[in-house]
């Protein structure tokens, strides 16, 4: 579908047409049209195949056309779970704004609170936010939603990981009328708790599903390699560095101090690099990303505040170093390559403590993958086994044994992952080499 053919504003069309986009990727042909006619949407779609326009257009369009419901309110809001996001959010609205008399603002933790408090005075159209800065905002009464027209919730899911419910049930109280849109947008929306706060928060919602989340991305190549330990690891990163040809690339570490630790490393193999993570300034974090952006260094080392959203067309390489504690942010790492259309490589380092992690990537994804290994440094390690199987009750209340236990073997369980309830004890029984990792500090790196 051309961007011509959603009846849309002319100025939204001379902006596609200084993209030099002519024709709508499928979620934003499928998306589109169903906010343009004021439902509330879900929708999903593989990483890097253009939500952002899938809702900024819409949002546009009706600023544009339609006559607000409030002269002081915002318009428009779209949340999103990182401040690295919101930036990058932030920055495509204002330039599809440019030349307009509509204004927008970026409030996100992090930034001068009094200074936001100024720039929410001008009344600003749009409002682009992580949600706790906003909620703070709200109860400061320094904005009020009654006038809002479209709340946009962008990569919904994570923002819900991130202990975020709450602050999107508050925006959503105080923007609480029924003239009011709401879209929610990521790769990966089918869980349980992304339903029950959309059967909060929208109202009768298409679902527009362009795939799955566990679909694979053709355009990324997943590349698997077992590792022993630590220093395993390393060599093993260290070889696929230095190996082939990376424009950029993102490597993902389980803890903030890690990030820290590995890019001292990497900058000691003669690469440019820098960490980001939730501990570094606000001024870091922008000038960090700022210059990774624009290609200033080659390896960005972060932890999951890279995981989502972010959209630079030169990261060639993904690397998981530790593997996502939770199964669909490997979908969101890996997307960040591979995306409109470029192809990219991820590579995933999988040591006996990210074993519990990647048979649940793999039962997420429905997908067994292969382990490929490097010469000179393979692994001794193979995989742990699955748990034995447990007394299974029938329905009949009968107790149903197992046909035959499960052998001991060396190689790799096919299919998916058997897992006891509680993955933690079934794997207990099985002993870790004594190498210590290096995964010990809190996991989560959170935005307010
Ligand atoms: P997603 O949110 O689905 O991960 P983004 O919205 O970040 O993806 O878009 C990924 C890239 O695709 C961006 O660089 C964006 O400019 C580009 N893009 C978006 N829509 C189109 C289009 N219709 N044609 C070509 N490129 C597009
Ligand atoms: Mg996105």
């Amino acid at each position: 579908m051309l961007f011509e053919e959603f009846g849309f504003d002319n100025r939204i069309l001379k902006s596609m047409g200084h993209l030099g986009f002519d024709e709508a990727t499928e979620i934003q042909a499928r998306a589109i049209p169903e906010a343009m006619a004021g439902r509330d949407l879900l929708a999903s779609s593989k990483t890097g195949s253009g939500k952002t326009l899938a809702y900024l257009l819409p949002a546009l369009h009706r600023v544009y056309k339609k006559k607000a419901l409030s002269k002081r309110d915002p318009r428009v809001v779209v949340l999103v779970p990182t401040r690295e996001l919101a930036k990058q959010v932030f920055g495509q609205l204002r330039l599809l704004l440019a030349g307009s008399r509509f204004t927008s603002i970026l409030i996100q933790g992090g930034e001068n609170f009094n200074d936001q408090h100024k720039s929410l005075q001008k009344d600003p159209h749009f409002i682009v936010a992580t949600p706790g800065r906003l909620v703070d905002h709200l109860k400061q009464r320094h904005v009020f939603l009654e006038g809002l027209e479209l709340l946009i919730l962008d990569e919904a899911d994570r923002m819900l990981d991130l202990g975020f419910a709450d602050a999107m049930r508050a925006i959503n109280a105080a923007a609480s009328h029924r003239q009011r849109q709401t879209l929610f947008f990521s790769a990966t929306l089918d869980n349980t708790e992304v339903s029950v706060i959309a059967g909060e928060l929208l109202r009768e919602p298409s679902r527009v599903a362009v795939g799955q989340g566990f679909d694979e991305h053709t355009d990324i190549s997943q590349h698997v390699l077992l590792c022993d330990h630590l220093d395993h690891k390393e060599a093993l990163l260290k070889h696929l560095l230095l190996g082939q040809t990376i424009k950029q690339a993102i490597i993902f570490t389980a803890t903030k101090s890690d990030t820290v630790r590995l890019s001292e490393i990497i900058a000691g193999w003669g690469l440019s690099t820098q960490a980001l993570n939730g501990n570094l300034s606000q001024s870091a974090r922008n000038k960090t990303m700022e210059s990774f952006a624009k290609g200033q260094f080659d390896v960005l080392v972060s932890t999951d505040v890279a995981s989502r959203g972010l959209d630079i067309a030169s990261v060639s390489h993904v690397f998981n170093f530790d593997l996502p504690k939770q199964a669909e942010e490997f979908v969101h790492r890996t997307g960040r390559t591979g995306r409109a259309g470029f192809k990219g490589d991820a590579y995933s380092l999988v040591g006996p403590k990210d074993w519990v992690n990647f048979k649940a990537i793999e039962a997420f994804l429905q997908k067994t993958f292969t382990a490929e290994s490097i010469e000179g440094l393979e692994p001794t390690f193979k995989g742990l086994l699955p748990p034995k199987p447990v007394r299974q009750e029938t329905k009949k209340g009968n107790v149903k044994m197992p046909t035959k236990a499960p052998k001991k073997t060396n190689k790799k369980p096919a299919g998916k992952a058997r897992f006891h309830d509680n993955q933690q004890d079934g794997f207990a029984a099985f002993k870790l080499p004594p190498k210590r990792f290096a995964t010990s500090e809190v996991v989560s790196d959170e935005d307010e």
